[in-house]
């Protein structure tokens, strides 16, 4: 039996998996089974933003994981405290609660966002605001807090409270802005989506309103932050900082973490008791997203991005097929005239370079340390994908 065969023997069919078998990674590219080597342009969807198996990445976790792997919450460890710190100092937040996943994370932010109005005005204030086409994760809380209907089957009931507005429409919000609404979340691009951004009119137009009324702001950038729009967080290039901000996706290297940073005001509204996680704040991933930290939080690092991220844009932007390029820094979506994206994807795929699709676009994720040598490896392959 093939890899294949006894893998779907064993494991649910939940996703739409491509034929290949990947064994092996060294800095952009990753290997089959067969010795094929593929250039990588998704990064395991965000996650690996140093690019596979980075020297100095793999050294921190290896040493973490020979010292101590892992200890119950009911401890403490330098290791945790250090990256806490760091990344208070990096993003301005106050506290740091920490999960395994973009949909803990996102979890974490709800219960503190329904707390907080809970204590402070009592019962009946619990509703959240979320986008139309926003993706918040697959837990059921987070499908209900996810606005597209197709999330919103099979599994009833679903979690109560959220509403959704259209995205870059204020007087959808305003409509929707009732005095049961405690927050609202939003993503500055949408990812899974289509890669749209919101207008910067429009955050500043909600963070206003929100403002007024005392409802928090939530920024899902679980696929934004850490560097990949080429601002450590993408609210930055919007001039904001929301009340609360989830992180997951790249921020460990490739190593299960999620994050949900909250500000003054947020910082001690889960206390003792009110939530938890066995694995949140792992060392072995504290170690690991340590050095991401380290590299994508210095200011010529975060600016390499934005000019890779234009590079590509300028490279793309001259084919017949692309229709539009939408996104930030290096979180970029392409829509094309007549092509369809798998077969775009599909077409990669056999001259080496992996893609990743959102809706109807192709969506690049390159690794954040990606090589111009690379970069322009890649955009030629992907190019030709664009024209044959
Ligand atoms: C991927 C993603 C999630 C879910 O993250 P998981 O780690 O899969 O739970 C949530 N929000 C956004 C914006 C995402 O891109």
């Amino acid at each position: 039996m093939s890899t294949i065969e006894q893998f779907d023997n064993a494991v649910m069919h939940t996703y739409g998996r491509l034929p290949i078998v990947l064994e092996t990674g060294a800095d952009r590219i990753t290997t089959d089974e067969n010795g094929d080597s593929f250039l990588d342009f998704g990064s395991g969807i965000g996650t690996n933003s140093l690019g596979y198996c980075n020297e100095a990445w793999a050294d921190a976790v290896c040493e973490q994981v020979r010292k101590l792997q892992h200890t119950s919450n009911y401890f403490y460890t330098k290791v945790q405290s250090d990256f806490a710190n760091r990344l208070c100092q990096i993003t301005g937040y106050k506290r740091v609660f920490f999960g395994n996943s973009g949909a803990e994370a996102n979890e974490c932010a709800i219960k503190l966002a329904r707390k907080y109005s809970f204590d402070k005005y009592g019962k009946g204030r619990h509703t959240i605001i979320t986008l139309k086409n926003s993706f918040h994760g697959r837990t059921l809380c987070t499908l209900s807090a996810t606005g597209q209907d197709s999330f919103h089957d099979f599994f009833f009931p679903f979690v109560e409270g959220f509403t959704y507005a259209e995205a870059n429409n204020i007087d959808d919000l305003k409509a929707k802005l009732d005095d049961t609404v405690c927050a609202v979340m939003i993503e500055y691009v949408q990812g899974e989506g289509g890669v749209n951004p919101l207008e910067s009119a429009y955050v500043d137009e909600l963070y206003k309103l929100c403002g007024e009324k005392d409802v928090l702001v939530i920024a899902d950038e679980v696929q934004t932050g850490v560097g990949r729009t080429g601002t450590f967080l993408a609210g930055e290039q919007y001039a904001k900082r929301a009340d609360i901000t989830t992180l997951a996706k790249g921020i460990a290297g490739g190593l299960p973490m999620g994050v949900c940073l909250a500000n003054e005001k947020c910082m001690d509204v889960l206390g003792k008791g009110t939530h938890g996680s066995t694995f949140g704040g792992n060392p072995v991933a504290c170690a690991g997203a340590m050095v991401v930290l380290d590299t994508v939080g210095q200011p010529d690092f975060l600016a390499s991005v934005l000019a890779k991220g234009a590079h590509i844009r300028a490279a793309l932007q001259q084919c017949e097929e692309v229709a539009e390029i939408t996104g930030l820094g290096m979180m970029l979506g392409i829509r094309l005239k007549t092509k369809s994206a798998p077969d775009v994807l599909n077409e990669a795929l056999r001259q080496g370079l992996l893609v990743l699709t959102a809706k109807e676009k192709i969506r690049l994720l390159p690794p954040l340390n990606i090589t111009e040598a690379e970069l322009d490896a890649g955009l030629s392959i992907l190019k030709k994908c664009l024209t044959a």
